[in-house]
Order: C-alpha cells, then sequence, then structure tokens
C-alpha cells in the first residue's frame, strides 16, 4: 500500500468513498493527513439507518427532481403509492415522513376517542422508543404484554388484557393491538405466520384492529420465502420503512383501507407530516420497494456468517443463539467476567498499535450495547460481503488478542 501513486489512490479510495457510497468512509478532513498506509476504513454496524443511497437510486433522484409537482400532483408521490398498495395488497398507501409519525397517525385513527386503548409488547419500539407519543399526542392509554423472546406474545396474556366490560364506565374502551415485525429489540425476529393468524382470529372475537409496525417488514416476508400481502392478510393496517434495510435516505409507506387512509390523511397534516417537493425521495422509496429482495437476502447471509464466525472464532468469549439470528440483526453477548460490552465496543472503533501491521489492513467497526448487555450488529445496503470479511477478520483478530491476555494473566 506504502507503493500506491495518487492517482491510484483516488481511484481505490477517493471514488468509492464519493462516488460508490459502501458503508465506509475515510475519517479526518485533511488530505495530508490521508497519506498512504494511514486510511482507516470504517464499517458502521450500529444501525440499519446508517444506509446511504446506491448510485442507480441517486440518479432515479436525480431525474425525479425534474419530474416533481407541488401539493398533491406530485407523479412520483402517487406512483410510490399505488406501487406499495398493490405490493402489500392493501387497499391505500400513503408517504409518510418517519415510522414514529406512521405508527402514531395508525394510533390515532385506530383509536378516535380520547381514553381508548391500545395493547402493545412492553419490548416494542412503540412503547420504548416513541417518547409515548401516543398518550402525549392521541391521548391513547397504552396496555402492555410481555414480549418473549421471538417477539410474539403469550395469545392467553393477550387475550386477559382486553377490557371485556367496556361501557362500563370505569374502563378504557380497548381498539387496538399492535405487534411489530421483525422485532427490533429482540434482534430482527420474523413473527410466525400462525402465530398472527391467531392473533388476529382474537381480535376478531373482540372486535380490535390490528396494526403492524413493519419497519422491517419486508426482512420478515424475504426470510419466510412468501409475499408482503401474505403476512399482511392477518393485519388491518401496517407501517413500513422506506430507510433501514431497504436503503432509501427517508420514508415511510403507512398502508390499510381506503377509509382509514382517508381519515390518516388528515392526521399527518396535523402532525406536521406533509413535506413538499418530496419526488426525489419517493422515487428512491418506489426503486427501495424494487429492488429489496435481492438486497435483503444479502443483508441476511452476511448476518448469518458474520454469527457463525462469532462462534467458531470465541466460543469462551461469545455466546449466541444462531437460530435467532433470522434477519439482518445479529445480538450477541460476551462472556462478562473478561470484558464488559462497551468495553469491547470501544476496542472494535479503535485501530491499536501495531495491528496494522499485524492485521494488514486498518478497520473500525462500529457496534451498539443494546438492550440487556448484548452487543448488536445491524446490515444493510452499502455493508457488503467484503466488509463482513473484514469485520470476522477483525473480531477474530480482537479475540485472539483476548484469549493471550487472559492466558498471560493466568500464569
Ligand atoms: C426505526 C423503527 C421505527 C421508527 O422509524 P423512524 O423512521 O426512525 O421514526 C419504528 N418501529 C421500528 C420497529 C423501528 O425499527
Amino acid at each position: 500500500r506504502e507503493e500506491l501513486m495518487w492517482d491510484e489512490h483516488i481511484r481505490l479510495f477517493i471514488r468509492p468513498v464519493y462516488f460508490q457510497p459502501r458503508g465506509f468512509m475515510v475519517i479526518g478532513k485533511a488530505l495530508p493527513s490521508q497519506i498512504p498506509g494511514t486510511w482507516n476504513r470504517v464499517v458502521d454496524l450500529r444501525s440499519d439507518i446508517a444506509t446511504k443511497p446506491s448510485l442507480e437510486m441517486r440518479e432515479v433522484m436525480m431525474e425525479a427532481l425534474e419530474r416533481s409537482d407541488i401539493l398533491d400532483e406530485d407523479p412520483e408521490v402517487n406512483d410510490l403509492q399505488n406501487f406499495a398498495a398493490e405490493m402489500l395488497g392493501m387497499e391505500a398507501a400513503l408517504f409518510v415522513p418517519t415510522g414514529t409519525m406512521s405508527n402514531l397517525i395508525a394510533v390515532m385513527v385506530h383509536c378516535p376517542e380520547r381514553g381508548d386503548e391500545m395493547i402493545v409488547g412492553d419490548l416494542s419500539h412503540l412503547h420504548i422508543y416513541e417518547q409515548g407519543g401516543s398518550a402525549q399526542l392521541a391521548g391513547v392509554h397504552t396496555t402492555t404484554v410481555t414480549t418473549l423472546p421471538d417477539g410474539t406474545f403469550d395469545l392467553e396474556q393477550l387475550e386477559s388484557r382486553v377490557r371485556l366490560f367496556y361501557p362500563k364506565p370505569v374502563f378504557c374502551h380497548t381498539r387496538l393491538i399492535c405487534v411489530e415485525n421483525t422485532h427490533n429489540i429482540r434482534g430482527g425476529r420474523v413473527l410466525p405466520l400462525d402465530f398472527l393468524q391467531e392473533l388476529r382470529a382474537l381480535a376478531d372475537r373482540h372486535g380490535l384492529s390490528v396494526h403492524m409496525d413493519g419497519a422491517r417488514l419486508m426482512n420478515a416476508a424475504v426470510a419466510q420465502g412468501v409475499a408482503p400481502s401474505t403476512i399482511l392478510q392477518y393485519v388491518h393496517t401496517v407501517s413500513v420503512s422506506l430507510n433501514k434495510g431497504l436503503g432509501a435516505p427517508v420514508g415511510n409507506i403507512l398502508a390499510g383501507p381506503r377509509d382509514f387512509i382517508s381519515r390518516a390523511v388528515r392526521c399527518r397534516k396535523a402532525l406536521g407530516g406533509v413535506l413538499w417537493q418530496v419526488g426525489p425521495l419517493a422515487a428512491a422509496g418506489r426503486l427501495a420497494l424494487v429492488n429489496m429482495k435481492n438486497r435483503l437476502e444479502k443483508d441476511h447471509h452476511n448476518a448469518k456468517t458474520f454469527a457463525q464466525a462469532l462462534l467458531d472464532c470465541g466460543p469462551h468469549l461469545f455466546t449466541l443463539d444462531l437460530e435467532a439470528v433470522e434477519t439482518n440483526i445479529v445480538r450477541f453477548y460476551l462472556k462478562q467476567n473478561h470484558w464488559t460490552p462497551s468495553e469491547f465496543c470501544e476496542r472494535m472503533a479503535q485501530v491499536c498499535e501495531g495491528e496494522e501491521a499485524q492485521l494488514g489492513q486498518r478497520i473500525k467497526v462500529r457496534m451498539i450495547v443494546h438492550v440487556g448487555n448484548a452487543v448488536r450488529a445491524v446490515w444493510y445496503h452499502g455493508i457488503s460481503a467484503e466488509d463482513t470479511q473484514l469485520v470476522i477478520q477483525k473480531i477474530q483478530f480482537v479475540a485472539s488478542q483476548k484469549m493471550e491476555s487472559l492466558k498471560e494473566n493466568q500464569m
């Protein structure tokens, strides 16, 4: 690498960084410091929101800029909404800026009266990561059920939460059940179809609606090898992220029956969620949906490869449930007495002295400490099979260093 000339350098490093987003970047802006041998390659596995648009997507976005129209007449937005509705097997779909807003709108429409109630998993994104927006802004009361390790609920427990004696004045009116697929905190777990079928039957018995927070619905469909509409036959409405694994920069689809979407349009406006000149984002979102299958299969494959390699390289250092790695998220644990998850993440994000000489590369890997003292790594567009191999080599290196230091301490 020391012998690289500048133009070679530009071909290998600068062009890929600026023109072919591949999930890595150069740290530090000053050119003089970027002399051969000091380049840091960063593989960012913290979250699939870090995705950058592919070259093809950038081109489609540029074209859409020309065609984009104002107000409700934007052909790109209409195309996206029609395409999404068709793909999801729903009557209608709506472009919404974020998943958080999309879930909130769903709650507002399904629970129209102040004091209406919804039932959600205690580890759901809606419950944990959305600041209680349903209470703050929609006046909706939440009851939780236990989220099981595979993201499902115990259906008996769920049924026990439904208020059977409404309209007795002391009770809320239970209106809605929300499920999450794939399940974020549970590490990308896919909800089994028979669970959804039974849950829907329960909801029907009590006249409840079912909303799916499907930020990663497409990951679930690809993992199960079914059409998204096969999963969605069991729910009334769904929210799907176009960002995350699908790779568009921004955007979310909320889909459901036509009358639900007409009411959602009003809520979106009230929440300030109408964006102007949004054609390029809609075009990116549509392309993300068109390409989703091939894309996500690669992510799932890379995540599984990584998980297997972890088990192979450090059975004394790492634990994880390989069966639970169903999609693009890997959650694993460290043997506590050796190091803490944050020490491990810090080490992976550094290049230590002598590392380049021994490993033949300078690579920084970013991961996060996740719920329950796990370490989490997430795959998305821009993290290639090659990146995955680099990450594995780095982990093997860090693990062997750790094993050596443990041996020394024992002596
Ligand atoms: C990311 C995420 C959301 C929220 O989406 P934003 O677009 O970040 O608001 C909702 N639910 C789940 C499961 C998510 O992973």
